[in-house]
């Protein structure tokens, strides 16, 4: 049976990922649980588990009400502001399932949050808020190095991988990233694609790892053009990966 991945729109920007077979189902991160209902139902699906990278509510939120027709395993960081998880797993563990021949590996991404973890096999990198197309998720609970730390394990992934983001952030995280690098093509090229899509109300998602390489900024903080950009921004920026993604992120927050 071939895999489908699907995203289901919740909330205001969130995608709520569905990977099936026809048959069965898991879902990435539920923030809502009336719109996976329907996607099951209308599809005739059997949820089969559930994929929890970090614990705000618009990526749990849904997780109960699904529960509450029968248990099926609930994969996600030991954090207890995430009772549901009941398979709590840790970078390295792997996260079997077995209706949909998958077997993912864990990677730890602090940073957004404290627990933050993210899911990949050889296909797909699903990357919850850590990392975004063109952007990556605010600092809530870690510091700059540990996201620096957290997105150097996701830059070493194969570049192949197709990333499933959790929100639908491109456009406006285009917009920061050409003011940081104005003359990086790629980053022009996927400005328009995304652009070209969104005035039709389509996704940006999933993208692949290697476009992201070449044109996120939060993944390029070693490239000259990136770190000159953050030192016109701040004159006392470090020369750091980290230092550079202060600069980056508080630039952001504020754009
Ligand atoms: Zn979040």
């Amino acid at each position: 049976m071939p895999l489908h991945i699907e995203a289901i729109p919740a909330l205001e920007t969130n995608y709520i990922w569905a990977v099936h077979d026809d048959e069965h189902c898991l879902i990435v991160d539920p923030g809502s649980s009336a719109e996976v209902l329907d996607f099951l139902h209308q599809r005739k699906l059997a949820l089969c588990a559930l994929l929890l990278t970090h614990h705000h509510h618009d990526h749990i939120g849904g997780a109960d009400d699904l529960l509450s027709s029968g248990p099926v395993p609930v994969w996600g960081p030991a954090d207890p502001r995430m009772p549901q998880v009941n398979h709590p797993v840790r970078e390295g563990d792997r996260v079997p399932v077995p209706e949909l021949d998958l077997d993912f590996g864990v990677l730890e991404t602090p940073g957004h949050t404290s627990s933050h973890i993210v899911f990949h096999d050889e296909r797909s990198l699903l990357a919850g808020d850590t990392l975004f197309s063109v952007g990556c998720g605010r600092l809530f609970e870690g510091t700059p190095q540990q996201m620096q730390d957290s997105l150097d394990k996701i830059a070493r992934l194969d570049p192949d991988l197709q990333v499933y983001c959790a929100h639908e952030y491109t456009a406006d995280n285009c917009r920061f990233a050409l003011a940081v690098e104005p003359d990086n093509n790629e980053l022009r090229q996927r400005a328009r694609e995304v652009e070209r899509l969104r005035a039709e109300d389509r996704i940006t998602l999933p993208t692949r790892l290697g476009e992201e390489l070449a044109t996120n900024p939060f993944l390029r903080t070693r490239e000259p053009e990136v770190i000159a950009s953050a030192r016109r921004r701040d004159p006392d920026c470090g020369e750091q990966p980290a230092d550079v993604f202060t600069v980056l992120r508080r630039w952001k927050d504020g754009f």
